[in-house]
C-alpha cells in the first residue's frame, strides 16, 4: 500500500516545522526514517520550491511557491540543475 498525497503533506508539515533539524517523522510510505527536505530557490529569497522525499523508497512530493524557513537546506536556483547541491535523487512524485 502506498501513502497518499495527504499523508505526504502531513509529513511535509512535520518536516517543515523541524527545520533546521532533520525531518521528525518516518516516511509515510515505507516507515523508514529516511526523509529529506530540500528547497530550491534564490539563496536570498524567501519563496521557493520544496522537495520532500524518502531516500529509502524514493517516493515523495513537491510543493511549489512555499516560504523557505530560516536555516533550511536550499539549492541555488540560479545554477544549472546538474550543479545544484545537495543533489536530489530522481524520486517518484506522489500526486
Ligand atoms: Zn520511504
Amino acid at each position: 500500500m502506498t501513502a497518499t498525497y495527504d499523508q505526504w503533506l502531513d509529513a511535509f508539515s512535520t518536516a517543515y516545522d523541524a527545520v533546521p533539524g532533520p525531518p521528525g517523522s518516518a516516511c509515510p510510505n515505507c516507515g523508514h526514517h529516511c526523509l529529506q527536505l530540500v528547497f530550491t530557490g534564490d539563496l536570498d529569497g524567501a519563496i521557493g520550491y520544496a522537495h520532500l522525499w524518502c531516500n529509502h523508497c524514493l517516493q515523495g512530493i513537491g510543493i511549489s511557491r512555499t516560504a523557505i524557513p530560516d536555516q533550511a537546506i536550499v539549492q541555488d536556483i540560479r545554477l544549472p540543475r546538474d550543479q545544484r547541491r545537495p543533489e536530489i535523487p530522481n524520486y517518484h512524485l506522489v500526486q
